[in-house]
């Protein structure tokens, strides 16, 4: 990709990708600390929680709808002076400075740091039927969902750890809960595997995948599970089911670019929101697979507009335009 030094029109002093809870966080301290933030929505203007129902677990708010959330925090994001811009981003050179990035439509944004807030999404089965279902008792988070199975019987799919982390959780208030994992042995870690096998709420379907997803106007009623080893089927009546079989971080374009995990996820300093190149900020889903919330994410924003602002002080704008290909850190 060709690069340039002289600054574009659309140059920014801070360039964030990603209109989730990091990039609008991110977006809000940056422009409360004068920087003239730019934000690239993305593919998903407001991020993941725009596809879920209730949020009972963001601060201040006892139960509010995702797309509501989202569309106030947008709106804070425009009352705040961020420059939102509905395009995404399938390039970027982190080689020079200004760094440059392309937009879907050709646009060439430059910028002197840049906070990647791109998110992760969920894996799912590829059914038609748990599709049909999501958010009405199919789920990929038990931290978000769980609370509404009280007294229920739930299930979970997989067997990594995320799997049996997410049965442990829904144990607090399901009164029985299924693991149905695809082969006899779990991926989970052994100190996972003990604790899931001496918590008596907890049964174990092993070799066994879901062929269907059955509800009705109400949401899921049960599964329709297939037995990987014979082909032989039976019925399985619960009432939430949850699938744990991995995320997806959305970093494919900073491959080879920024130092990440064998999974993708972006990796930076402990403590800090610092990746491997000076001045490039990873918050948020694309570089936490473990917590995975609308307030981590968001904690991560504030702290990447933070780190940039110490950036920004420590680095006059002529020294970030003429600094060498020598800061960058391929992975
Ligand atoms: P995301 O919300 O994933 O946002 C990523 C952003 O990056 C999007 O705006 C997207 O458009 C943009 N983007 C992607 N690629 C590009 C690109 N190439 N260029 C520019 N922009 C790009 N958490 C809770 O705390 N409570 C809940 O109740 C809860 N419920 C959930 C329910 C569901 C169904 C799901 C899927 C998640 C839920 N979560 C919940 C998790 C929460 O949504 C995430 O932890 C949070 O949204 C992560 O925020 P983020 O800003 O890191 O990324
Ligand atoms: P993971 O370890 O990749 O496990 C995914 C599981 O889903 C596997 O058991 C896999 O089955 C199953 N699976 C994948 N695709 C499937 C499909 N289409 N149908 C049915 N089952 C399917 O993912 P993860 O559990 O999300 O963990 C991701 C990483 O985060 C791991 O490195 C994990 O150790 C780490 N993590 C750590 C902790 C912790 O340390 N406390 C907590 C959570 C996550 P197979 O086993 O048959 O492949």
């Amino acid at each position: 990709m060709q690069t340039e030094e002289t600054p574009s029109a659309l140059h920014s002093k801070v360039l964030i990708f990603g209109s989730g809870p990091a990039g609008y966080t991110a977006g809000v301290y940056a422009a409360r600390a004068a920087l003239s933030p730019m934000l690239i929505e993305g593919p998903q203007p407001g991020g993941q929680l725009i596809i879920t129902t209730d949020v009972e677990n963001w601060p201040g708010d006892e139960c509010v709808l995702g797309s509501e959330l989202m569309a106030r925090m947008g709106a804070q994001v425009q009352r705040a002076g961020v420059e939102v811009v509905s395009d995404w981003i399938v390039d970027v050179d982190l080689s020079k400075r200004p760094f440059v990035a392309m937009g879907d439509g050709g646009a060439r944004y430059t910028a002197d740091t840049i906070i990647v807030a791109t998110g992760a999404s969920a894996r799912w089965l590829g059914l038609e039927s748990e599709d049909a279902y999501r958010g009405r008792g199919v789920s990929a988070c038990a931290t978000c969902d769980g609370f509404f199975y009280r007294g229920q019987v739930c299930a979970v799919v997989g067997g990594g750890n995320t799997a049996v982390e997410e049965a442990l959780y829904l144990t607090n208030f399901a009164k029985k809960v299924y693991l149905i994992h695809r082969r006899n042995t779990l991926r989970a870690d052994r100190t996972n595997q003990a604790r899931l096998h001496a918590n008596p709420k907890i049964e174990m379907i092993w070799n066994a995948e879901v062929a269907e997803v059955l509800g009705d106007d109400r949401g899921v009623t049960g599964v329709r599970l297939r037995d990987c080893r014979d082909a032989t089927e039976r019925q399985l009546a619960l009432h939430g089911l949850f699938i744990a079989i991995g995320h997806d971080p959305a970093t494919a374009m900073f491959r080879g670019k920024l130092h990440m995990d064998d999974e993708g996820y972006i990796l930076v300093t402990p403590g800090s929101t610092a990746t491997s190149v000076p001045g490039v900020f990873a918050a948020g889903d694309v570089q936490d697979k473990l917590f995975r919330q609308a307030v981590t994410s968001a904690g991560m924003g504030c702290i990447a507009a933070l780190e940039v602002e110490r950036y920004l002080a420590g680095h006059n704008t002529h020294a970030i335009a003429t600094e060498g290909a020598d800061a960058g850190g391929a992975a």
